[in-house]
């Protein structure tokens, strides 16, 4: 019989793969993780916590305008680099605690690039005795790479632009920026940047942002974040990026030219598979560049597993942390799981944010036939009763009008990521709309009207 150096060897230690790595190690085998950077991951290290951090920071100065109409008297100032610096201490904390982590679970951590020799061979470059390449072999392997912003390389001057990664360390606020992108990050960046002060352009080439998202969510969302003050730019894209004396001029499809100082792209994220040896180790990827895997998380490999973005399924913290629990069920506890990727919930931080579960209406519409009911309501939260704020809360919900099932919940505005939360569960078990109905309300709150809604919606109440 081949004896290994592990059981389990795990490349990446984002939330999927220490997740996985932790699992597999405290149920007693020999696990060892490879991670390149810092331990944590895109969501830890750069993406979603210091994202949100970003955005609670950014929203205080909504916060403020609000307060002014409650009585309030603010002078209010921001200071980026000490922001910067407090975020990234706790950044490093958390980090730290998954380093810890995965040290009490009996993980052995390597900090390296890992590149695959064959199937079952790792080699870590400069991390061997005497600083040559350490070379060890795994019985089974898990690939949680992750991914990585993507650019249009071929556009000129892209050398210019930025990406989320850099936004998080930019060593002062500009006065200007301009992001391209109309999906998660563009819109979330748009609304970071537009609260702190820094005059933002959001341009996107599509008809609206959000793409995939409910109509009404993006035609909402579009016209909230106008009243937030960023200009936003449809169905145009860049021709070039031009470094001038004063700025970066963007020059656009449609003729215009606008100078910034910095410009972001947020258009999209890649796999991130280069420079593995996946070839070598028999593993396969698909049309667009993700690792394939089955419904179990199994690379064309026999021994060897992904999870995560670096499959491109559902490229959200929580999923992979699921397909890294299935994953550990499948192999190592006899118990094959395919995670379910059904009215899986989510949040867009932007300001107001989106809470959506489930089907848009477009979605469901194709899905049964046109049999479905849909239930909208748009008001002001009673918080800007008397701000001055005109802005407005959207609320959705898609039923199947064949059972009654509730099967999308869409939601725009203050405290929408926490609503929608609570309202996946009541989608994922399949309540009907006379469950939710049956459900008394907690008043006064914005989350009432997700119970009391009574009227179908119509070509005529779709007043938008
Ligand atoms: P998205 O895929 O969401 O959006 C990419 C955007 O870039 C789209 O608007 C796309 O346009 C546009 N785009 C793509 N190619 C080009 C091009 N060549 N020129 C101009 N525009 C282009 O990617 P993000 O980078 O925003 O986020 C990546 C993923 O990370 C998300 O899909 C999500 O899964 C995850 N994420 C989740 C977050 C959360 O849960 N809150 C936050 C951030 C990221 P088009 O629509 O026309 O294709």
């Amino acid at each position: 019989m081949t004896t290994y150096d592990y059981d389990l060897f795990v490349i990446g230690a984002g939330s999927g793969g220490v997740r996985a790595a932790r699992l597999t190690a405290l149920g007693g085998k020999r696990v060892a993780v490879a991670e390149e950077h810092r331990v944590g991951g895109t969501c830890v290290i750069r993406g979603c916590v210091p994202k949100k951090f970003m955005v609670m920071a950014s929203d205080f100065a909504h916060a403020f305008e609000i307060a002014e109409g409650y009585g309030w008297t603010i002078d209010a100032r921001f200071d980026w680099p000490k922001f910067i610096e407090t975020k990234d201490v706790e950044i490093a904390r958390l980090s730290g605690i998954y380093v810890a982590n995965l040290g009490k679970a009996g993980v052995e951590l390597i900090h390296g690039r890992a590149v695959l020799k064959d199937a079952h061979t790792v080699v870590i470059a400069g991390k061997g005795e005497d600083g040559g390449d350490l070379t060890v072999t795994a019985e089974k392997i898990l690939i949680a790479t992750g991914g990585r912003p993507w650019m249009p390389e071929s556009l000129p001057g892209i050398e210019h632009a930025i990406t989320s990664e850099e936004a998080f360390h930019l060593p002062a606020l500009p006065k200007r920026i301009l992001i391209a992108g109309g999906g998660y990050i563009a819109v979330e960046f748009a609304g970071i940047f537009a609260g702190l002060g820094v005059e933002t352009t959001l341009i996107y080439r599509g008809p609206n942002i959000l793409r995939g998202f409910d109509d009404d969510v993006r035609a909402h969302l579009a016209g909230e974040i106008e009243k937030r003050g960023i200009k936003v730019i449809l169905g145009c894209q860049h021709t070039e990026i031009r470094q001038t004396e004063s700025g970066l001029l963007n020059v656009l499809e449609n003729g215009m030219e606008l100078e910034t100082d910095v410009v972001m792209f947020a258009t999209g994220r890649t796999p991130h598979v280069k420079g593995l040896g996946l070839e070598a180790a028999g593993v396969e990827l698909d049309d667009d560049g993700a690792i394939k895997v089955d419904d179990l998380s199994r690379t064309t490999a026999e021994n060897i597993w992904a999870i995560g973005d670096v499959t491109d399924r559902m490229n959200l913290t929580p999923v992979a942390i699921r397909e890294a629990v299935a994953f550990h069920e499948t192999v190592y506890r006899d118990n094959p799981q395919a995670f379910d990727y059904e009215a899986v919930a989510t949040a867009v931080f932007s300001q107001p944010p989106v809470g959506v579960v489930g089907l848009s209406e477009n979605e469901a519409r194709r899905a049964f036939e046109g049999a479905v009911d849909v239930y909208v309501t748009r008001f002001r939260p009673m918080k800007y009763a008397f701000t001055g704020s005109d802005e407005r809360m959207l609320m959705k919900l898609v039923v199947h009008a064949g059972t009654d099932r509730v099967v999308g919940v869409h939601i725009v505005g203050p405290e929408a990521p926490e609503m929608i939360q609570l309202a996946a569960i009541a989608v994922k078990a399949g309540l009907t709309k006379a469950q939710w109905d049956a459900t008394c309300a907690v008043h006064p709150t914005m989350a009432e009207e997700l119970v009391t809604l009574k009227v179908k919606q119509t070509a005529e109440t779709n007043a938008g």
